[in-house]
């Protein structure tokens, strides 16, 4: 697969599927800037690849992430390829979900989506070319209990998506969506964990209750949201935009 776009920001780039997309980017020829908020996870992923530059940000502050294409661009040229990867989760009741927590995803994982992709938008479109992929969700496509926030959030992101991609149509800018089912990351281990202590279940039973709710009973690996990545990034999907492509075992 030929990728022609010469420099990537990942965010979330220091662990499970931003750390497989960094690591296939780079694999593949791609400069990569790699954030996140702890420096030392991010320096240890860069480690790993000369290709990989780590920088902290922080995908809520507006500040930061600004900063961070001003240094980005000036030392690897323009950011071509934008994975909005970064995100969090929590799960309680609706009626439990505070406004703090509500407030919190929806910063982190939808806000932070737009404030991640906004630097890009205009150089891309007068450059005309560039690919924006979010890693949403299956929850951006369907609802699921006690993750309110991270469902709204995730529909946001599909929605955000969708409103670019009709901006740029005209560019040769595409705009897609991942939305993986569950995938082996640590924030499907913080999943697990809080599984085993509110119900009582062992890890066995909580990751075999995670798996079940891919249509296939299997976890999804982190390398296999990155090979989405790769190929939407590839000049192979010029002509495919506007698409929340499902990696959810049926
Ligand atoms: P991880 O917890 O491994 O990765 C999340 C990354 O986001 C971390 O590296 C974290 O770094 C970074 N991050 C969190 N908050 C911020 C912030 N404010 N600014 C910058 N970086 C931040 O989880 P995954 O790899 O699983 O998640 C990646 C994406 O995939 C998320 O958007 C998630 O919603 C989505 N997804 C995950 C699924 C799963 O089952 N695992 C399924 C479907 C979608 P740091 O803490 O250092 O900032």
């Amino acid at each position: 697969m030929t990728i022609s776009l010469s420099h990537a920001l990942v965010t979330g780039g220091a662990t499970g599927i931003g750390k497989a997309t960094a690591l296939a980017l780079a694999e593949a020829g791609v400069e990569v800037t790699i954030c996140g908020r702890r420096a030392e996870p991010l320096e240890a992923v860069a480690a790993l690849n000369p290709r990989i530059h780590a920088m902290t940000a922080d995908v809520t502050d507006e500040a930061s992430v600004e900063a961070l294409y001003t240094q980005a661009q000036a030392a690897r040229g323009p950011i071509e390829i934008v994975v909005a990867n970064a995100g969090i989760a929590s799960s309680a009741p609706a009626h439990k979900t505070t406004l703090a927590d509500w407030n919190r995803i929806l910063d982190v994982n939808l806000t932070g989506a737009f404030l991640t992709v906004r630097p890009a938008l205009a150089g891309m479109a007068e450059r005309k070319r560039g690919r924006l992929i979010f890693i949403a969700s299956v929850a951006g496509l369907r609802g699921s209990a006690y993750v309110a926030p991270y469902v709204a959030s995730k529909h946001g992101v599909v929605g955000l998506m969708r409103a670019l991609a009709a901006e740029l149509l005209k560019t040769g800018v595409t705009v897609n969506a991942i939305c993986p089912g569950y995938v082996e990351t640590e924030m499907l281990e913080e999943s697990i964990a809080r599984v085993m202590e509110k119900t009582g279940r062992s890890e066995e039973q909580a990751r075999e209750g995670f798996a079940a709710f891919n249509p296939n009973h299997r976890l999804i690996k982190p390398e296999e949201v990155a090979g989405a990545v790769l190929w939407l990034a590839s000049d192979a999907a010029i002509s495919v935009t506007g698409q929340p492509v499902a990696i959810t075992g049926g």
